[in-house]
């Protein structure tokens, strides 16, 4: 049984002053306080042009993203696929919506998707849908709203670059992830990506969505996606996470005076995303799953489902993955046991990445004050390591 416990493996590819720099890091997260301070000073640094990268390049952004481009990259890449960590490589540009900006982030994304096909340590490409058109043209189309002809335009103009995209995938040989993000957009993504799945899945899944288990409603939708997908011929690529939004979308929904999609509590968040892989596995005739997790027990439900059903580690159906930067003692005594596992390997210029970076100081600020597990595992290695230089 893998043993999330060892260090030693969890953080093979840092070294101690990676270490130290780590732990200082995720001490300063630690802190609710520190974290909104940071974030505000760096939004009015920001507003006012003040340059922030001297800051924010050596520290958190050095933490959890790549590089600025794909170049930067590779040694990240290379360094941890010695490991057996594979890296899928995510250009983080968020909410973009000029057809200039739009133009830059597609150029970009082929040009990702390229790469991931030419390197055995970049398994998937991946993109997020909301980069490649207005958010209001996503909510208006995912409400069923009617649309007008220039609006209508546009959307069409949404699924074409988004095929263009998964043709690209198609071509190159690798997969492809699409990532979801708040709920009032999905609809309509969901519309898309089912129409990609059903072109370039026929013989494998290529072309993956995600699930955000979070919501009420997902595991239905899963199991009609299934559904659909047995009768369309085609194969469902499923990329489940449990969902980076939680707080925006509850907020949303008090505010508009509608139900909360998100469940009332982590243990039915928990429940619909355990449900989901358990229902995934077992039509995985059909089901390809790439499981998002830094939840151990969510992990290990998968790898005892494939023990207990002699599927080889590699098999190809099954890919784990965590982000970079974190929860590295998941990521990397899978690695160490064989199993499929990659992380989300972000990338992009500094000023463009940090809501990403927010997102993440704000996953890993305590609420309770509590030590976080990076912070106690990272901690532990540090004596491990000091343990055996005093031998
Ligand atoms: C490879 C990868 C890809 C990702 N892609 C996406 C993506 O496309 N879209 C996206 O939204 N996120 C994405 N994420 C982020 C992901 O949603 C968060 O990292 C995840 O929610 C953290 O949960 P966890 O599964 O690691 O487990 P845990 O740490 O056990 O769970 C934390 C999560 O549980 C849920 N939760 C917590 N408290 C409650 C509560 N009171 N009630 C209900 N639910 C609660 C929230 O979703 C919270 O984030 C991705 C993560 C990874 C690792």
């Amino acid at each position: 049984m893998i043993d999330f416990k060892n260090t030693k493996i969890a953080f093979i590819s840092k070294s101690d002053r990676d270490m130290l720099k780590a732990k200082l890091l995720y001490k300063i997260m630690a802190s609710p306080f520190i974290t909104k301070v940071a974030k505000n000073l760096t939004q009015l640094a920001l507003s006012i042009k003040f340059p922030v990268n001297w800051i924010i390049k050596p520290t958190i952004y050095n933490h959890f993203v790549g590089g600025e481009t794909i170049d930067e990259c590779i040694p990240a890449v290379k360094l941890i696929g010695k490991y057996g960590v594979k890296s899928i490589l995510d250009y983080s540009v968020e909410g973009k919506e000029s057809p200039e900006e739009i133009e830059k982030v597609m150029k970009e994304t082929l040009k990702s998707i390229e790469n991931a096909g030419k390197f055995e340590n970049i398994p998937f490409a991946v993109f997020k849908p909301t980069a490649f058109t207005s958010s209001h043209i996503l909510t208006k189309a995912s409400t069923g709203e009617e649309l007008t002809d220039e609006e209508k335009k546009e959307a069409l103009n949404f699924k074409t670059r988004v095929r263009k995209l998964c043709q690209k995938a198609y071509d190159a040989g690798v997969p492809i992830l699409i990532d979801a993000e708040d709920s009032w957009y999905q609809n309509f993504i969901d519309e898309t990506v089912e129409e990609m799945m059903k072109i370039f899945n026929k013989e494998k899944a290529v072309v993956f969505n995600t699930w955000q288990m979070y919501r009420k409603d997902r595991l239905e939708h899963l199991k009609e996606s299934y559904k659909k997908a047995v009768d369309g011929k085609y194969f469902l690529g499923a990329k489940f996470v449990r969902g980076a939004y939680m707080e925006k979308e509850r907020e949303r929904a008090e505010k508009m005076g509608y139900e909360s999609p998100i469940h009332e509590t982590k243990e039915d968040t928990d429940k619909s995303y355990n449900d989901a892989l358990k229902f995934s596995f077992e039509h995985r005739e059909i089901i390809s799953i790439f499981n998002g997790t830094h939840n151990e027990e969510s992990t290990l439900l998968l790898v005892e489902l494939m023990n207990k059903n002699n599927i080889d580690k590699k098999d190809n159906r099954f890919w784990f993955s965590q982000l970079y930067g974190m929860s590295d003692h998941i990521s990397f005594n899978l690695g160490a046991a064989g199993y499929n596992v990659a992380k989300y390997l972000p990338y992009g210029p500094v000023k463009h990445v940090l809501p990403y970076l927010f997102r993440r100081a704000e996953e890993n600020t305590s609420v309770k004050g509590q030590t976080s597990r990076e912070l106690m595992l990272i901690s532990q290695e540090i004596k491990r390591r000091k343990q055996v230089k005093n031998k």
